[in-house]
């Protein structure tokens, strides 16, 4: 119905024009609009016009085709023609496949970007493990007593002097294998390292580790103490190697460049 007005109209309006021909007028049309048998037939009518310029619709057709002053040559009175919604459709989806493409590119930086950081995490990472000491003092305080004979029987272990609640920390990384209740020790802790070599902590006033878990060197696993068979607050620290042969602490933490 629409369309039919508005071609009644643009009808009115050419004829109008006929009758002023030193008139030019553009015409102003939506080509979908208005494309049809009966329009193709309205203009035919009105050969004299000068310039005809398919465009978008009107709602007002007889308004944009009002005879304009000299040199304006275009009117636009616009409608969402058909026309008009194609056009903007096609631009949304121009418009969307530049969003996506920005998107596509942002994510792929992103992504890079995320690479880096990564691989720059774990360069600092690779780089701090080697500088990470392989073995420490399993305790700060006092060397009151040695590996060997002592008092008619045999000390398999090095005496480390200091106040309860010391931090008594794993020699090497390794695994703990034991923590608890021991005779002698009153609480010990074991740790069973790479090549098999086990480490005992005796007498411990506190115990941090629960047996399982995987300790780094110079990691807490229990503070000093002065449970079991001990003359004052001490650690005690054995090496067994080869998981039962039990050698002189110091030999072996010096072999490894710590010196108690
Ligand atoms: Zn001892």
């Amino acid at each position: 119905m629409a369309r039919h007005r508005a071609k009644g109209q643009l009808v009115d309006v050419l004829a109008r024009v006929d009758l002023d021909r030193k008139k030019a007028v553009a015409a102003v049309v939506a080509a979908g609009a208005l494309a049809g048998a009966g329009f193709t037939q309205a203009m035919a009518t009105v050969t004299p016009v000068d310039r005809i310029m398919p465009v978008a619709a009107t709602k007002d057709l007889a308004a944009a085709m009002t005879p304009q002053p000299e040199g304006i040559k275009t009117v636009h009175a616009m409608d969402t023609s058909a026309e008009t919604r194609k056009l903007l459709q096609a631009e949304q989806i121009e418009v969307q496949f530049h969003v996506r493409e920005a998107l596509r590119s942002a994510e792929g930086a992103y992504a890079e970007r995320q690479a880096a950081i990564k691989a720059e995490q774990a360069r600092i990472a690779a780089e701090e493990e080697a500088k990470r000491p392989k073995c420490v003092r399993p305790a700060q305080g006092t060397f009151t007593s040695g590996f060997g004979a002592r008092w008619g029987t045999s000390h398999n272990g090095v005496d480390i002097a200091n106040a309860i609640g010391t931090p008594i920390v794993a020699a090497m990384d390794g695994t703990v294998i034991e923590a608890g209740p021991a005779s002698g020790f009153g609480l010990w802790v074991r740790i069973q390292h790479e090549d098999g070599t086990i480490t005992v902590y005796g007498h411990m006033n506190t115990i941090d580790v629960p047996q399982g878990a995987k300790v780094k060197a110079g990691q807490q696993i229990a503070t000093i103490g002065n449970r079991g068979q001990s003359t004052g607050p001490h650690l005690h620290f054995e090496v067994w190697v080869g998981g039962s042969q039990k050698i002189n602490p110091v030999g072996w933490l010096a072999e490894r460049g710590v010196t108690l």
